[in-house]
């Protein structure tokens, strides 16, 4: 899969986090003005969501539509290996705590 060099730059989609919305810099946003083409970064500094009215720095980086969907999936098992990290210690802390149960009802045991 090689891709021919890029003749027209392939503009971020952005996401609102707040109700999935998505910004797509070919279409624009009518409601605003916003011409098709618009970069999200270009958007006025006070653009908010069409649909619920989210401030700019609500929506995530989605990327260029077509690759869109596969870099979702990687942002998705990035954010579950970083979720895996904390549950892992609450495991090995639980451990430790009946470990040391055991330990104080061994020692209670003996005397
Ligand atoms: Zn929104």
């Amino acid at each position: 899969m090689s891709e021919p060099a890029v003749e027209t730059p392939v503009l971020d989609r952005y996401e609102c986090r707040a109700c999935g919305y998505v910004y797509e810099p070919e279409k624009g946003d009518d409601k605003h003005d916003i011409a098709s083409g618009t970069p999200f970064a270009e958007l006025p500094i006070n653009w908010r969501c069409p649909v619920c009215s989210a401030k700019k720095t609500a929506f995530a980086n989605i990327g260029p539509a077509g690759t869109a969907s596969g870099f979702k999936e990687n942002l998705g098992y990035g954010l579950g290996v970083n979720n895996l990290t904390p549950t892992q210690k609450n495991i090995l802390i639980f451990g430790a705590l009946a470990l040391g149960f055991l330990f104080f009802i061994s020692l209670y045991g003996l005397q």
